[in-house]
């Protein structure tokens, strides 16, 4: 698990971006929230520099030099759970790379505006936050077993039939709050709400999307789909 960052250091953030126009907006927008802020222009160098840096949140563009943002995405989280916003083009892109089940925590289209960049990386710093206060708890949470499947809320580890399956911390989040109510149907809206804590016009389809990367790891039969509502878990044979 990610520590805690140090309580007294700034929030640290590797913007990853070809585009300078883009690049400089982000990191200018972002220092004036007093975040320390980092710029990488092609994909080998963003990798190295969240190496360097350990950074709280990457902001990574999807389109890149040398290596694509996918690839930046499952090298700079081959160590580590590194919490990732990626910018796409286009709406079939995010759902594209969504099927994909990439790992990023959230995808912003372009354009989109500075304002929201920002209230986007800060819940996702506070879910990052409230992921460590929970692990520091961890001795009073019991895992969760349902069917085959075993959450284990302490070590932040997910199984199914014995084998540990590797999730990003919001893939995490999602089976968790799933999981807790087995066979209730939770509106899009809430899971938003509860496990992005944040709610806009185009986050239902970040639910959608992390649903995808749930099943496309754990299987297709625990998230039932119930049609212009929500999602239920509902493991076969649990
Ligand atoms: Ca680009």
């Amino acid at each position: 698990m990610s520590p805690s960052r140090p309580e007294a250091g700034p929030v640290v953030v590797l913007v990853v971006e070809d585009e300078p126009a883009i690049a400089t907006a982000v990191a200018h927008r972002m220092t004036a929230e007093g975040w320390r802020v980092e710029i990488a222009s092609d994909g080998p160098s963003g990798v190295a520099a969240a190496s360097r840096l350990d950074p709280d949140v990457v902001v990574l563009d999807v389109m890149l030099p040398g290596l694509d943002g996918l690839e930046v995405c499952r090298r700079i989280q081959r160590d580590r759970p590194v919490p990732v916003i990626m910018l796409t083009a286009r709406d079939d892109e995010t759902d594209m790379l969504v099927g994909l089940g990439v790992g990023a925590d959230d995808y912003m289209t372009k354009p989109f505006s500075m304002r929201e960049l920002v209230a986007r990386t800060k819940a996702l710093l506070r879910r990052v936050e409230r992921a460590t206060q929970l692990a520091e708890q961890a001795p009073a949470l019991p895992a969760l077993e349902v069917g085959d499947v075993v959450i284990d809320r302490a070590q932040r580890r997910v199984s199914r039939s014995g084998e540990v399956v590797h999730l990003t911390p919001t893939e995490f989040d999602l089976l968790v709050t799933l999981a807790q109510t087995p066979r209730t149907v939770l509106t899009r809206e809430r899971l938003l709400a509860e496990v992005w804590d944040w709610v806009d016009a185009s986050g239902t389809r970040t639910v959608d999307s992390h649903v995808k990367a749930l099943r496309r790891k754990l299987g297709p039969d625990l998230i039932r789909t119930v049609h212009g509502v929500g999602y239920a878990f509902e493991p076969a044979g649990a």
